[in-house]
């Protein structure tokens, strides 16, 4: 690399700390992260709802429509620094193996096989927790116990939470990083075809070199509209893991201490982490008395999009909109309930629900088909996970927005790291995928720089 180039990072969250960071240590490189939240800082607390609580401000409350007949709903997004990493629940998981060589099978995105991102899952500096028998709660023991493929989750805590903003803070760091806040960039300033700066919302201009969007799977398509940036497929491909909850009345509320602390994969109909079962301690209740069985569907087939008409933005995830997943769906619920009905959880004495009428999990074993469609409908929720919005594939795929190496096809210096450029999404919690691929996607940026 012959000259100092100047990297404009837009989003200091999961994708955003990484890339600066990553970046940053290129003695050639000065970076300027924009984040538009304060700095949501690290944390000693291990309850994620006191986390939600304590950093209220800190976060956008979108509004989505989860099915094709839904009502739009509220929609839980990070904003500040960190991003989501500095609010989650801090589970952190690589998810299958399979998913990403489907990455690389059916989307061409053969950088992206497991055998390349499981080197880069290793190489990341990160220290995670598993949970001891003291922290593992009431429900994490029980799904311990009850289910042979369980695990304690590892958690993304060392001495406090592990936001990504440990990205920026790196002794060995050789080039400029300067991070600024309450920075909220409006689009990208293009000319002749090329990225020369970002444009923040009250109109100052900050020149770059190169322009690297995080903004998140919700965002970073309304920033590529705003620049006239002109792919048709910018905002198609929106994934989410839809769940349920089951639930419970504790004997006695929930101790102090992490509120996730075990999960079990479901292999359904021969696709392995097809479904995830994660047990809550504890799910937001002031009485502490409630805790629950998260039950999501992990390998998804249904899209959904993020659309606008020029002034107003549309969130439709379509989920369960694919009969594959609603199949699916139904035979993980199923096993789900068999367990807290009549199986290895139903033996804690607890009485288990399926939603705010106190309904006994026992109904959903004796629905058909039709008709645990209908509850699942009624009763379905999210895990914060938007992914695939400006996917990667070829220039000539259609339905790609950015290439294998996150660079926007059509305009020069311009590049997507975050959560948005996963052509599926993969089979476990988000937030550590995305830290790999950001991790990654910064590799490519400084080959791109040095070549
Ligand atoms: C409540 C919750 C719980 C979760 N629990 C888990 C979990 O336990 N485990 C797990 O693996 N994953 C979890 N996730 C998901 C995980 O945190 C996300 O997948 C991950 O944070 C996505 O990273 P990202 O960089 O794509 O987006 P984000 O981390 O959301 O970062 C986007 C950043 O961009 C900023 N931004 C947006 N617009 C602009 C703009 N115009 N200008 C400047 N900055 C902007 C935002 O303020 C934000 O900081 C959870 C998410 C949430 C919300």
């Amino acid at each position: 690399m012959s000259s100092l180039r100047t990297v404009v990072v837009v989003g200091g969250g999961t994708a955003g700390c990484t890339v600066a960071g990553s970046l940053a240590m290129d003695e050639n490189i000065s970076v300027v992260l924009l984040e538009a939240g304060a700095d949501l800082g690290n944390g000693q607390d291990r309850d994620f709802f006191q986390v939600l609580k304590n950093k209220d401000d800190s976060i956008s409350h979108l509004q989505v429509s989860l099915t094709e007949t839904s009502s739009t709903a509220n929609y839980l997004q990070a904003k500040g620094l960190g991003g989501g990493s500095a609010i989650n629940a801090m589970v952190s998981l690589p998810g299958h193996a399979d998913g990403y060589n489907e990455w690389a099978r059916e989307f061409g995105c053969t950088e992206w096989a497991w055998a390349s991102v499981a080197q880069a899952f290793d190489g990341l500096p990160l220290a995670l927790h598993r949970p001891n028998d003291d922290e593992l709660g009431i429900m994490g023991a029980a799904l311990l116990e009850c289910i042979p493929q369980a695990q304690r989750s590892p958690l993304a805590w060392h001495n406090g939470r592990q936001s990504a903003a440990m990205f920026l803070d790196q002794d060995s760091r050789k080039g400029a990083l300067e991070v600024r806040l309450n920075a909220t960039v409006s689009r990208v300033v293009i000319k002749d075809g090329k990225a020369v700066g970002v444009e923040l919302s009250e109109g100052n201009i900050i020149p770059a070199d190169l322009v690297v969007l995080c903004g998140g799977a919700l965002v970073t398509p309304q920033i590529l509209w705003a620049s006239d940036i002109a792919r048709p497929a910018i905002g198609s491909g929106l994934q989410d893991h839809p769940a349920v909850m089951l639930g419970t009345v504790l004997n006695a509320p929930a101790a102090d201490g992490f509120v996730v602390t075990a999960h079990a994969f479901i292999e359904i109909d021969g696709v392995a982490d097809a479904g995830q079962i994660m047990a809550y301690n504890y799910v937001g209740d002031t009485s502490r008395t409630l805790g629950g069985l998260g039950v999501a569907l992990t390998h998804v087939w249904s899209r959904g999009k993020i659309s606008t008409d020029g002034s107003d933005v549309k969130i439709q995830f379509n989920m369960l909109s694919d009969q594959r997943d609603r199949q699916a769906f139904r035979s993980l619920v199923r096993q789900a309930a068999k367990l807290v009905a009549t199986g290895g959880l139903s033996k804690l004495g607890l009485d288990w629900t399926c939603d705010d009428k106190a309904t006994p999990c026992g109904v959903l074993l004796e629905m058909q088909d039709n008709e645990l469609d209908s509850w699942l409908m009624s009763n379905l929720g999210h895990q914060s996970h938007p992914v695939g919005t400006c996917r990667m594939g070829e220039f000539e795929d259609a339905l790609a927005v950015v290439s294998h190496r996150g660079q926007v096809h059509g305009t020069s210096g311009l590049w997507v790291a975050d959560a948005s450029v996963f052509p599926k999404i993969p089979r476990a919690n988000t937030n550590l995928p995305v830290t790999m691929l950001a991790s990654r996607i910064a590799g490519f940026i400084l080959d791109f720089c040095r070549s």
